[in-house]
Parts: C-alpha cells; structure tokens; sequence
C-alpha cells in the first residue's frame, strides 16, 4: 500500500479525484505522521484535526472540487484561521482565536483544501532559525541539532519531514525562501500585492507577502493560483491576472532564457559548498539552453541595512496594537494599577528579546531628528535598488543567486549574535525591498545539508520563476531528506 504522506499534492489531488483514495483517508494518514514525528520536528504549534477531517469528508462528499481539493496543508500561524488558536509565534497572542478567516486561509477553504494545522515561526516572524519563536524552535528533518530556517521554519520542516505535502509561508525579507533553502524544499515569494495580506498578521507591511511552499515546482504553482489575485479588502492587493505559473511550471523548458547571476551576491560571507552547489545549478541551466551572463546590481550590497531600518520602523508602528485591550495577554490588572502600567507589563511579557530589539530599533529611526538619516536614507536606498533591479531587466529575464550564504546551521549558532542572524538574508532582502517575485528551488547538498538556488523576475513575471524552477528539478532532481532520526 502507498504512503499517502510521500505523494505529491498534484498526485494526491489525482487520486482523490478519481476516488482511488479518500480525502479523509489522506488527512488521516499525515494527522498519523505528525503524532508519530512531530514530537521531534515541531513543525506544529497547533494542530486541528476534527476541522482537517470535516473539511476532507466534504470533498468526498463532491461539496468542494479544485486542482488541489482533498490536499493537506500547514499554515503558517501568522495567518488567522476563524476559531483556531493564532499566535504568530508569540505569547502575546496566547489564546486568541481569530474571528475571521484570512482572505488565504477562505480561498484555500474555498478550493477543498484540507488545513491540518498552524505552524511554528520565529515570534512576528522576526528571524531566520524559528529559535525566536516563543513556543520552543523547530528541528530540521535533514538534521535535527541544525535549524529548519526561519522565520517560516515550520512550514518547511512539515514538508521535509512528509507531515504535510503543501504549506503556507511569508516573506518579509527571506522567510519563504531561505527555510525552503536550509531543508531542500521549494519555496515562492509572488510579487508584492499578488497575494492578500488581509489576515496576514503584519510585520512590515510595504514588504510582507504570503507565499506557497512545496515538495514540488508544480505543487507550488498550483497552490499558487489557488491563493493569489485580487482581494479589495487588501489595497496594496494587485488588481491584474494571476500570470501562468503552472503552464510554466509544466514547461520545463529554459531555452533561450536570459539568466543573470548577481556579482553582488557571492563571494565572502558565502559557503564553499554553497557557492559550488550554486555554481553547478547555473551550469545545468546553460547546459539546457539558457544564456547565462553576470549582472551588477551595485545597490544590493545596501539592501541590509536598508531592510534592517524600513522592516523595524513598519514592525514598531504595527505592533503597537498589542496593548492588552485588544487581543490575547493580560498582565498585572488587578484593578490598583493604571492601564498603562497593564499595558507596559504586557509588552514587557509578552514580547521575546528579538521583537523588542526590533520595537526599539524602529522607533529610535523614526524618531524626530534621526528620522531623515535613518528611516529617510534607507528608503533612498529602496529605490536606488528598485533601479538595479529595473536596469538589469534590460539586459536580462531573470537574476539568480544563492538563495542564503550557507546551510543549515546548528540551533543555538547565531543566537547571541543577531548581526550574524541577519546576514542570512542578504541575498533574499534585495527581491523584497523591490517588490517582485523571488523563489528558492533545491540545487543540491553541500556536506549533506541542502542548498537554494535563488531565482528574481521583474514584477508580475512569476511565472519565469517556475520556468527556471521546473527546468531545474528535471535535471537536478532534489535529494530526498535521509531522517535517518526516524529510524535511529
Ligand atoms: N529574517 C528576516 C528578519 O528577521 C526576514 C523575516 C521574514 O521574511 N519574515 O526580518
């Protein structure tokens, strides 16, 4: 009998529709694998089993149809879910249950797609390991002692340990694609505004975008289509079609493509075996008909620090709403103290260390006085970058790069350094201060551990990603993860 866990979705979605396999038969195989592993993955913060069994008997009752109805998934805790416990990784948030869905989480509802549960993320989704997360970090199924990445290491630790064939993550500054990077699984940042933000918890809201994660290029092209285009109660939501991405993802076919490899983003500060594995990649895409050119975007090497102040001013601005009133926690009201003292000893608890670093450093840029030369100057930043980004596409369709400057690091490596933390986006931020689509495919491993290949289009152009993307996984098939831990 077939391990419903190892199939794809687009073949898990086949064989519910023909009825050679029941949606609840599916759900209850992975809700099976996630109480038989998740124990040392934990990829969940919360798993809804009642609601993922519900939701598939109604695509075996014929009541949801869809490319990819009867197909389990694991959403990222940062979007809500009405009635399940959302946390976006933080204890201020503890107990709240969203009373409304996310536009993502209805159109997935919407499409008979099973959501098994929520997912453990760095706290506000600020970090690149998941170890900010308040509820303990998740483990890398390659490795278990090494980082899944972050902040959506959840969402792709339940891929690479088959607890979930699809998954929901977000992209701040790399939180897609650098945990799809660290555990060899596929992993797409869609154009700023090509999915809705509407109940997507904010971070920095000019850069956050929700985004499909998968085993697959064709898995995540079809969850893709079934999250993105227009939402009016989202206005930075882009009112234009979806672009063709799984007609892309099916072609396979690079010929002719003009690829850039970005002369910013390598050399130090990148793996040897990164670098290498990259190298071969873009190798393997000249040798089915691409040309392959290096492309100068002399601004990249400013988008960190122009990231590290655009994301902590918008972070410090947003996360004001978490005043005791609203939502979740409570400390300290017992009816002597004034509100504001409520207020200050909740943030004080509620809060971890990274997500105040980032409150205060937000606010200190913002400040008056320091305002024009921080917050002012990297938004200047911004825009110089958009125009590398804009003279590249003249000369060529895509840019690629190594998706993050090493592999998956031992837990606890970078905590007491969080310079060392943010240097894990440095070749991701650059796509996310501009705006348009960025993903990471498997290009191999370097001392057994998985590497990305990062691949950039212009804005609207998502569908050159999953050209590269389905050329590559045809002639670079990825690794399958050892989780020699299973049987240990
Ligand atoms: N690691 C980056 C940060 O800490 C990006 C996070 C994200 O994309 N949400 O801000």
């Amino acid at each position: 009998m077939t391990d419903l866990t190892r199939l794809t979705a687009a073949e898990t979605a086949a064989a519910v529709k023909d009825r050679s396999v029941s949606a609840v038969e599916v759900a209850q195989a992975h809700l099976d694998r996630i109480a038989a592993v998740d124990d040392r993955v934990h990829a969940f913060l919360h798993v809804d089993a009642d609601g993922a069994l519900a939701q598939a008997k109604r695509v075996d009752d014929g009541e949801l149809t869809g490319p990819l109805a009867g197909v389990p998934l694991a959403l990222k805790d940062i979007l809500t879910q009405e009635g399940i416990p959302t946390t976006a990784g933080s204890k201020i948030l503890e107990g709240w249950r969203p009373p409304y869905d996310a536009t993502v989480t209805a159109r997935l509802k919407a499409a008979g797609v099973v959501i098994l549960g929520k997912t453990n993320m760095d706290e506000f989704a600020m970090g690149s390991s998941t170890e900010h997360s308040a509820y303990g970090p998740t483990h890398n199924p390659w490795d278990l002692d090494r980082i899944p990445g972050g902040s959506g290491g959840g969402s792709s630790a339940a891929l690479a340990s088959y607890q979930a064939p699809l998954a929901i993550g977000t992209d701040t500054g790399g939180s897609i694609r650098q945990p799809a990077s660290v555990t060899g699984t596929v992993g797409v940042k869609p154009t700023y505004g090509g999915v809705s933000r509407y109940g997507l918890i904010a971070f920095s809201s000019s850069l956050d975008q929700a985004g499909p994660c998968a085993r697959t290029v064709l898995d995540a092209a079809l969850l893709h289509e079934v999250i993105a285009g227009h939402d009016a109660r989202d206005s930075t939501s882009i009112d234009a079609p979806v672009p063709p991405v799984v007609e892309a993802a099916l072609s396979r076919d690079v010929r002719g493509l003009r690829i850039g490899v970005v002369k910013e983003l390598s050399g130090e500060g990148y793996e040897p075996g990164v670098q290498a594995r990259f190298d071969e990649a873009v190798e393997v895409l000249r040798g089915l008909g691409a040309t392959v050119t290096e492309v100068s975007c002399p601004h990249f090497v400013y988008a960190l620090p122009a990231y590290y102040l655009i994301a902590p001013s918008e972070a410090s601005s947003n996360l004001a709403r978490f005043d005791s009133v609203r939502y979740g926690l409570r400390v300290g009201d017992d009816g002597e103290r004034s509100l504001e003292e409520v207020m200050a000893l909740t943030r004080a608890q509620g809060f971890g260390p990274e997500v105040k670093r980032r409150i205060i450093l937000g606010t200190y840029a913002l400040s008056s006085g320091y305002y024009d030369a921080y917050y002012g100057q990297a938004q200047k930043v911004r825009t110089l970058i958009t125009r590398d980004f804009q003279a590249a596409w003249e000369k060529v369709d895509v840019l690629v790069a190594p998706t993050a400057p090493t592999v998956a690091f031992p837990l606890g490596a970078k905590l007491a350094d969080p310079l060392a933390m943010y240097r894990q986006d440095v070749a991701s931020i650059p796509a996310n201060l501009y705006g348009g689509p960025a993903a990471s495919f498997p290009a191999g491993l370097s001392e057994g551990l998985p590497v990305g290949l990062q691949v950039m289009a212009p804005t609207l152009r998502d569908d050159l990603l999953y050209r590269v993307g389905g050329a590559l996984e045809l002639a670079l098939p990825p690794a399958v993860p050892p989780l020699a831990w299973e049987t240990a």
